[in-house]
Formats: C-alpha cells, structure tokens, sequence
C-alpha cells in the first residue's frame, strides 16, 4: 500500500522532502501554517558555497554541504522540467577577498585541506583580482577563488519547488495557523485549529524550520533550534557590476540575472521578530561599501529579513525518532538550507525507504542526540 506522508512546513527543506518522496512514489501531504517560501527560504541569498561558508575543518557538516553541491545540477534540472518554471542558477564562482597580508595564511591553510575535497582554489594577488572584479576596493590585496560555487535566485526556486510539487500530486495546505499533532505513534494525525480540518498519513516529517524548537512539549525532547534574524538587502544594479559571489570577513555580495546586488547579512537574536532595523541594514551599508566603493554612494531599494533555524552544535536534525515509529525530523539548517535542500530531501527519502544513506554520518545528526 503507498506510504502517506505528512510533511510540517512549507519552506525549502519541507517542499524539497515532499518533491523527492513524491517523486519516489509516496502519498504526500504539506502542511504550512502561513505561506509556502513566506519565511527563511523566500528570504535567503541562494549561495551555494560550502567552501566559503566552512572555512575551519572537513567536518560532518561540510561533507554534507559538499554532496548537496554536486547534487544541485541534477537536482535543480529536475525542478525545473517538473514545475515548467525556469529559475536562476548561476555558476559563477566566488571570490572570498582579504585586505591584510595576515589573511594570506589563513586562506593558505584553508586551501590546502579544501582543495582535498575538490575545491580547486586558486589564490590570486590584488591585479588578479581586479582582472575578474575591477570595481572591487583598491584596499583589497587578493582573494581565493572557488570556480565551482554558484547561486540560486531563491524566491524563485522555492516557487518553483512549490508548482513541481502541486504539478505531481502533492497536497498542499497552506494558511492553516495553529497546528494541533494529536497523535505521532503508529501514524502520524495533525489537526488544524483554523480549519478545523485533521490530517493523517503513516508518517510525520518535521520541517518547520526555526519553530521546530516550539515541539520539545510534543515530542518530550530537547529540541535546541533557534531563530537567528538575518537581516538583507538588495540595490539595483540592471549593468551588472559585480560578477561572482564576493565575500570578506564581515558578509557578501552577490549579483542576480534580474539586476540586482545582493547583500547581506545581520545576524541578530531577536526571537521570531523579523522588522528590519536601521541600525542593521546601516552595519550592511557600511561593509558593502568598504568592498565595492561604488556602493558607498547607493541606498538599497529594498531590505528585509528572515529567521535562520539555528542548532546548539550547528548541526542540523536530519533522521527518524528512536522514541516513535512515525517521526522524522528535517530541521536546522541554519546559514544553508538553500545549500542542503537536496541532500536532505535524499536522506528523508532513503530513510522512509529504509535504504542506506550513501556513507553519510547520521548519527552526528540524530534528532535525539541533546536528549541522551
Ligand atoms: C537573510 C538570510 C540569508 C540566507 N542565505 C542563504 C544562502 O545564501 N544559502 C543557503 O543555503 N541558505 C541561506 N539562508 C538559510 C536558509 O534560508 C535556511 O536555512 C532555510 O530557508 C531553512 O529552510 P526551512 O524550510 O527549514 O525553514 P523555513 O523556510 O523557515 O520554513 C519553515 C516553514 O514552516 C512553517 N511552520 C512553522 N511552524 C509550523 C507548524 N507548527 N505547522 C506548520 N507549518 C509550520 C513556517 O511558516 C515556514 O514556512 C539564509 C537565511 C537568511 C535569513
């Protein structure tokens, strides 16, 4: 008999998890409280940089950003002809940029255990650099270059997550406010208090992102997920001026096809509040124009913000719950699950199909593990 599925929240992590399972023959079910992409995801950069975002060690949380990497030009493919929407992907490359001899070191290091993992860095001097930025700061004295990150326009890919999923069958609820889980043994059944409507299926997967903290009643568990505002902005730019993903210590600047500058991004904690502050955005102003001087002059045309689902170890919690039979967890993925949507998607897969999840260390991201 086909599996049902019940997946809680519409954001990229939810929709990615229903497009695989449905993909693989499941009966899925989303249930968004709000507006499918209407929190973190709509709001994300959609870098896909694991290289420049995991700059101490190959740890478990970098080998699982490198696989959802590779996984993308398929994957991204794949959404594509499903939902017969076209979205940015863009490999561009990105340039990680230093302003002091003393960064030089560091990037060395970096370099040497990245480029193990397929990296293929490269180190450039300041007139190198200008060859591929020329507006960048003359302070600037060089920068490692990563040829193989690249970048999703994300409001777009998440819409089209959404159509590919409703194209292929996946029922979608959105708008459903408070969300009651009655039972999560032996099956999974949610009640929608707006509605008044219940929902049941053989399996609950848990995407909520940011609110999965909010569950450690439910589950009796420790669920140490937090909001971490990410405050953004964008300018408009329609000649293009910078042409690859650029970071530096203190943020980044990334380019759209749409003629836009992407820049961001605060991290603030400020519960689930997500105003955009002055105070914020003027932090972001000041650093985009000690990158790119020609920004100094510009105010963004447009600021918003976005609740990153940070974890107590930085690791997301990705797998089934030892203490039910119906409960898998898919959240936590902080600065990257714009990055890690699809490898997510394949793990959740796997495991409700009780495959092997192709040498990944799950138990580092064992859901229970702050509860043992
Ligand atoms: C400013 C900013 C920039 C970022 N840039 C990048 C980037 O460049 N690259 C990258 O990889 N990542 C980036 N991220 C991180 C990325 O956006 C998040 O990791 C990702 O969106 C998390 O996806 P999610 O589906 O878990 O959460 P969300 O998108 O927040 O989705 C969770 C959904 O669950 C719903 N929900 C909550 N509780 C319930 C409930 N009880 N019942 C039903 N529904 C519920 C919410 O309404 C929401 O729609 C950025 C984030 C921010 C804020």
């Amino acid at each position: 008999m086909t599996q049902r599925v019940l997946v809680l929240g519409g954001g990229v992590i939810g929709l990615s998890c229903a497009f695989e399972l449905k993909n693989r023959g499941f009966a899925v079910t989303v249930l968004e409280q709000g507006k499918c992409g209407g929190q973190a995801s709509g709001a994300a950069a959609g870098m896909l940089a694991p290289y420049s975002e995991n700059v101490e060690e190959p740890d478990p949380f970098f080998r699982l950003c490198l696989q959802s990497l590779r996984l993308y030009p398929e994957w991204q493919l794949a959404v594509k002809e499903a939902s017969g929407l076209d979205f940015e992907y863009s490999a561009t490359g990105s340039l990680y940029v230093m302003y002091h001899e003393a960064d030089v070191l560091a990037m060395k290091s970096r370099k040497l255990w990245q480029d193990e993992y397929g990296a293929a860095s490269e180190l450039l001097d300041a007139a190198e650099l200008r060859k591929l930025e020329p507006l960048v700061a003359s302070e600037a004295i060089g920068a490692l270059r990563y040829p193989g990150e690249s970048h999703v326009y994300a409001p777009g890919y998440v819409k089209a997550l959404e159509e590919a999923c409703r194209r292929m069958g996946v029922d979608i609820r959105e708008g459903l406010g408070g969300i009651d889980i009655v039972r999560w043994h032996d099956g999974a059944e949610v009640r929608s208090a707006s509605t008044a409507q219940t929902y049941r299926g053989d399996t609950l997967v848990v995407a909520n992102g940011a609110w999965a903290g909010l569950m450690e009643s439910i589950f009796g568990m420790t669920i140490p997920v937090y909001p971490i505002r990410g405050q953004i902005c964008a300018y408009e730019t329609p000649d293009m001026p910078v042409r690859h993903m650029v970071f530096c210590s203190q943020g980044y600047v990334v380019g759209k096809r749409n003629g836009t500058l992407v820049c961001g991004a605060s991290e603030d904690i400020a519960g689930f509040d997500t105003t955009v502050t002055r105070r914020g955005i003027a932090r972001l102003e000041n650093w985009n124009g000690k990158l790119f001087p020609f920004l100094g002059g510009m105010r963004p045309f447009h600021e918003w913000a976005g609740l990153r689902p940070a974890t107590q170890d930085g690791f997301p919690l990705l797998g089934a719950l030892a203490r039910s039979n119906s409960v898998m967890f898919a959240a936590g993925h902080y600065r990257n699950g714009i990055l890690l949507s699809p490898v997510t998607a394949h793990v959740i897969a796997d495991l409700l199909e009780g495959r092997s999840t192709s040498g990944l260390p799950l138990d580092l991201f064992n859901p229970e593990r702050f509860s043992q």
